[in-house]
């Protein structure tokens, strides 16, 4: 039977605002548990943040060098979970630190890093980890025979198809029972003492949610202005560029991580055969841009092009050869620090029936839903049956 506007429709338990990968994520965690769930985005599953990453599965080989112990090894063992239930949207990688010519004491560092690394991730560990001197790193990859290297290390990793992970889960949820609305925007109001909240939709439909989460990425702050939740500022955004080549023009076997020339920050260089491209990545800048009408600038293209004009003298790479470029917003957690210090880890905040979830790396999307759902189990004062979305192959939600 069609709703009407003025229909009331029972409580559900959970509503769900923004379908990135940690909405949807949560949406398909909760309905697997026997949730009834409802999502609701704004614009399309995966608009946000989660199209626009760096389409890496990993533990961060850079967080290392920060200290972050932890994230790294949550995020490694996360890489390994993706892997099982993802399999044709999630591919291990191996991946070529590449040193610059002087600086042979960076070497010595990195190879001390991979190993680390592989140490880390324990029975999780994906193939091997080890420096390598220079000779040893042109023949694997002869596309960089020119570059000014001393050496390098090799070690494993993953990379992923960033949007269809959302769209797997977005899918996945609704399989297991849930809601998913795109291109809508609800406003929301906050029932008394704590018992839900009611959401009108733009055709008049109202749903009355006895909890509801909000994971809406970079749009955090406003969005908790928007349903009068206290005025908080949980989430900083940097802004980061990729730009792309055509594989033809880098026929680049190896995914490469290497310091930038100018300012020694660690980016990537990764060949994606099956989309017929390589990209370089990424920037890291503050950025007060909504995060719905970020700008590329020519300065951040041409930045990204001298890293790869650095790593292939040879191709006469030029301002033409880029055929691509995208830019997202990272919802990182606010705190004191450069850019790339601040924090990747997340936040559970805790009000009333709303839970807000902010921060985080897209890798460990899935432990932060099964924690997102625990707390609203708790807030809802029921007692829900254990995650199940490490072992469930996503879109076998049925069997
Ligand atoms: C350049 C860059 C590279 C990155 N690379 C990596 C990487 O390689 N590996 C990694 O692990 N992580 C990476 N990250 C981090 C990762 O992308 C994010 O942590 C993750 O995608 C955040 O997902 P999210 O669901 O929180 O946010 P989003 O994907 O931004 O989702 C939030 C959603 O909320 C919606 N929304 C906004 N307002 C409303 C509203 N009022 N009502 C309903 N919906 C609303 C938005 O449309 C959006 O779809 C990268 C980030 C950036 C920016």
């Amino acid at each position: 039977m069609e709703e009407t506007a003025t229909e009331q429709t029972p409580a559900i338990d959970l509503l769900i605002l923004g379908g990135g990968i940690v909405g949807a994520g949560i949406a398909r965690d909760a309905a697997l548990r026997g949730l009834s769930v409802v999502l609701i985005e704004r614009w399309a599953i995966g608009w946000g943040t989660s199209s626009r990453t760096s389409r890496l599965i990993h533990g961060g080989i850079r967080y290392l060098e920060q200290g972050n112990i932890g994230l790294v090894r949550e995020s490694l063992r996360e890489r390994a979970t993706l892997l099982r239930i993802a399999p044709g949207l999630v591919r291990a990688t191996p991946f070529l630190f590449v040193m610059d010519r002087g600086a042979w004491w960076q070497w010595f560092k990195v190879g001390i890093g991979v190993m680390l690394y592989r140490l880390l991730a324990g029975r999780d560990r994906l193939g091997p980890h080890y420096p390598l001197v220079r000779s040893a790193v042109v023949a694997r990859e002869p596309l960089l025979a020119d570059a000014p290297l001393i050496g390098g290390a090799l070690y494993q990793d993953a990379r992923g198809d960033d949007l269809g992970l959302v769209r797997a889960n977005a899918a996945a949820a609704r399989e297991a029972g849930a809601d998913v609305l795109e291109q809508t925007e609800a406003s929301i109001q906050m029932l008394p003492d704590t018992e839900g909240v009611v959401a009108t939709l733009p055709d008049g439909r109202s749903i009355t949610a006895r909890a509801m989460v909000i994971a809406a990425g970079p749009w955090t702050d406003e969005v908790r202005a928007a349903v009068g939740l206290p005025a908080k500022r949980l989430v900083g955004g940097t802004k980061g560029i990729h730009i792309a080549f055509d594989i033809a023009t880098v026929p680049l076997g190896h995914a490469i991580a290497l310091r930038h020339p100018d300012d020694r920050r660690v980016m990537f260089c990764v060949p994606e055969p099956e989309r017929g491209r390589v990209y370089v990545g990424t920037t890291d800048t503050d950025t007060d841009e909504a995060p719905e009408a970020l700008t590329v600038s020519e300065d951040d293209i041409v930045y990204l092009l001298r890293a790869a004009q650095h790593l292939f003298p040879a191709l006469g790479l030029t301002r033409s050869s880029v055929t691509e470029t995208w830019v997202g917003v990272r919802p990182l957690l606010r705190q004191d620090g450069s850019e790339s210090a601040r924090s990747r880890e997340h936040l559970m905040l805790r009000e009333g029936a709303v839970l807000t979830v902010a921060g985080g790396k897209f890798t460990t999307y899935r432990s932060m839903a099964e924690e997102a759902v625990d707390t609203v189990g708790e807030m809802l004062g029921r007692e829900l049956p254990p995650c199940r979305t490490a072992e469930v192959v996503l879109g076998q939600e049925r069997s």
